[in-house]
């Protein structure tokens, strides 16, 4: 079936996720005005998934964004799919529930569409919940992953969240997840890093055999924040394949480089706050890679994360060691 900019992927617990999400995270250097703006404007373009969490410091202003857009009538709450995540320091069971619903004060909404886990570690909190804080250095906890999903199960039951998924999570995790005893819903999805230099092929072949949708981030090749990125690591959008194939179908590198990953069947999650770049991010909708360009652009994997987060590769829970 053609992709258009409507379609929806049905989770395993019979909620629809829009295959195309809109991406918020922006340096602390960026006025949170300007996605809260963005937002507004993505929304009245069409974007219904809105991809956010507590640590990117905006759920005010992208919570303001949505709820200006439902009272001025352009949608309603359950036209909008919104995802909020966990942060790695409210894992103990016990602040489980309050990391929840510090998210949904500040986004002024009564439930939340989708909430994650974000990473599969946990670390101390501090008091800065800003993981580049360097006044603030990150300290390993050691929560079980298991115990967090059993208070995030409760916070669906008491209907705070409709899914419960993940990110982050390597095989090995996911599959110590799913076979946890007393297990009472399973992750709808697992948001992973997901581009042309790391197309994730064999992770989606094992989420699809247990039916958890895969959510793919720095699809465009990622934010660049040096923050969190190497900024030695190749520039993905001035990959020359890329470039070679966006020319034969008369598109950009980013037009191909979201139709790679959403062709795959996999969402698509791109931030952009110029309203020129959202329009044309939703506009990907009216070409199609032929296989042997899908071939090509597969033969461009190199296994690299933009977004490694170095900083926890000593925990015993750090995803990356493992191949996927
Ligand atoms: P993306 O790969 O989406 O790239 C964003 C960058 O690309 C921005 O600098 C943007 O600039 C630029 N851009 C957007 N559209 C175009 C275009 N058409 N042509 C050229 N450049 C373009 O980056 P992210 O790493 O931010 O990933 C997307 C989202 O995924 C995040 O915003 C966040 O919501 C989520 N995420 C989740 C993570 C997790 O751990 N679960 C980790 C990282 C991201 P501009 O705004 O100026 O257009």
């Amino acid at each position: 079936m053609a992709l258009t900019t409507d379609t929806r992927i049905t989770l395993s617990d019979g909620n629809r996720m829009p295959i195309i999400g809109l991406g918020t995270y922006a340096s602390p250097d960026v006025a949170r005005s300007i996605g809260e703006e963005a937002t507004k404007v993505a929304i009245e373009m069409g974007y219904r998934h809105i991809d956010c969490a507590h640590i990117y410091g905006n759920e005010v202003e992208i919570g303001r964004a949505i709820r200006s857009k439902i009272a001025d009538g352009t949608v309603k709450r359950e036209d909008i799919f919104y995802t909020g995540k966990l942060w790695c320091s409210f894992f103990s069971p016990e602040l489980v529930r309050q990391g929840l619903e510090i998210s949904l004060k500040d986004l002024q909404l009564d439930y939340i569409d989708l909430f994650i886990m974000h990473w599969p570690f946990s670390i101390k909190p501090t008091g800065s919940e800003d993981p580049s804080d360097p006044d603030k250095p990150i300290v390993y906890d050691n929560v079980d992953f298991c115990s967090t999903w059993e208070a995030l199960e409760a916070c669906k039951d008491a209907g705070l969240v409709k899914s419960i998924g993940v990110s982050n999570f390597n095989r090995r995790q996911l599959e110590r997840l799913l076979s946890k005893p007393g297990l009472k819903y399973k992750p709808v999805c697992n948001q992973v890093e997901c581009h042309v230099y790391l197309n994730q092929s064999k992770l989606q072949e094992y989420c699809k055999s247990k039916d958890i949708v895969l959510v793919a981030y720095s699809v465009l090749g990622s934010h660049r924040d040096k923050n969190w990125v190497d900024l030695s690591t190749p520039v993905l959008l001035e990959d020359s394949v890329l470039a070679s194939v966006a020319a034969k179908y008369k598109r950009t590198p980013a037009a191909v480089a979201m139709r790679f990953v959403l062709q795959k069947g996999i969402v698509v999650l791109a931030k952009s706050f110029s309203p020129a770049r959202l329009k044309q991010n939703f506009g990907v909708f009216d070409f199609v890679l032929t296989p042997e360009d899908i071939k090509t652009l597969n033969g461009l994997d190199k296994n690299l994360h933009y977004g490694p987060f170095k900083e926890m590769k000593e925990h015993p829970e750090y995803p990356f060691h493992d191949e996927y």
